[in-house]
């Protein structure tokens, strides 16, 4: 309690405080001090962040160096599946004779499913999301573009695996190589006949092989031809191998392309030891000279080709086969 001098009465009073007065007093004071109190704290926290919030920013400045990590790794996959992307374009599919994927198809995606990233509001992630749905959807046309690929593959090996496209005989074997096809004096007859086929001289008894798969279709004698073999490789194609000496092979056999079917003999209308072989594509007698070429390095199948008479042997060198 506080006191105050009574001069006229010479005494010391309590000073008596009316609660009114009391009350505006305490106003005052609550008033002041919230003031100076809400100053402080906006000027506090304009210059400083509070504790909570200094970790957040913390927190968020560290997402954003792990998201552009994050964002660069997807850069990178999509330009590692973009350089897959082109040796399928432009390197299988070239071998495989089709045609490059349209790039409005590598880039259609799966369509029709809502995407994950149209309900991310957060501009960063939901822009990886995007990128990372392409990838997705990129690698889904590649996928099915290797089954494709695969496929063809197989098919096309079936159909290489056909063509005629091996010497008969062992190159070191051949002691004379006679590219006469087409029409020729015959040794026999003595008369202007077509030759169907190619004549390679070799000693009795060398060994002959199949120049693609194929079935045995025939395996008897076979007047002028002599002892022969017949050997049909589909997609078109048909081989023959006449004037043998023995058969390493019956008829109704599954054949490989290289593997021993017959021996080298002068059977049937023939004057010496050789072997005549003839290539068939939908029965036309073709040169086997125009096969030769994958066998033997190109300076001798050049060397081949300039011993030919084109006016007297018509060959049909430059034949597409398809
Ligand atoms: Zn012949």
């Amino acid at each position: 309690m506080r006191f105050t001098y009574n001069e006229e009465s010479c005494r010391y009073e309590p000073i008596v405080v009316s609660p009114k007065k009391f009350f505006g007093q305490a106003m005052k004071f609550f008033g002041s001090s919230l003031l100076i109190g809400v100053g402080f704290l906006i000027y506090y926290n304009t210059r400083f962040d509070f504790v909570d919030e200094r970790i957040l920013k913390e927190e968020n400045t560290a997402l954003k160096t792990e998201w552009l990590a994050l964002n660069n790794q997807l850069n990178k996959t999509s330009t590692e599946l973009a350089k897959i992307e082109d040796t399928d374009d432009h390197n299988f599919r070239t071998i495989l004779e089709m045609e490059p994927l349209p790039q409005s198809m590598r880039e259609a995606g799966t369509g029709g499913r809502e995407k994950e990233s149209t309900k991310i509001n957060q501009p960063l992630i939901s822009k990886s999301l995007k990128l990372s749905e392409k990838i997705l959807n990129r690698l889904t046309v590649e996928q099915q573009s290797m089954e494709e690929l695969t496929k063809k593959l197989e098919s096309k090996s079936k159909e290489w695996a056909a063509r005629p496209a091996m010497q008969p005989i062992d190159n070191r074997d051949l002691t004379r190589f006679n590219p006469i096809f087409g029409l020729r004096l015959h040794p026999i007859y003595n008369d202007w006949r077509n030759h169907n086929g190619l004549d390679l001289t070799a000693p009795y008894g060398t060994p002959v092989y199949a120049s693609a798969d194929g079935y045995v279709t025939l395996a008897r004698f076979g007047g002028g031809y002599g002892n022969v073999i017949f050997l049909n490789h589909g997609y078109g194609f048909e081989t023959r191998y006449a004037h043998l000496s023995r058969y390493n092979c019956t008829v109704g056999q599954f054949i490989k392309r290289g593997e021993l079917i017959g021996y080298v003999g002068s059977t049937g209308t023939s004057t010496n030891a050789h072997l005549h072989y003839e290539v068939l594509y939908h029965n036309q007698f073709i040169n086997p000279i125009s096969f030769l070429y994958r066998d033997l390095p190109q300076e001798e199948y050049d060397k081949l080709l300039k011993t030919v008479n084109p006016e007297v042997n018509p060959v049909r060198l430059n034949l597409e086969i398809k």
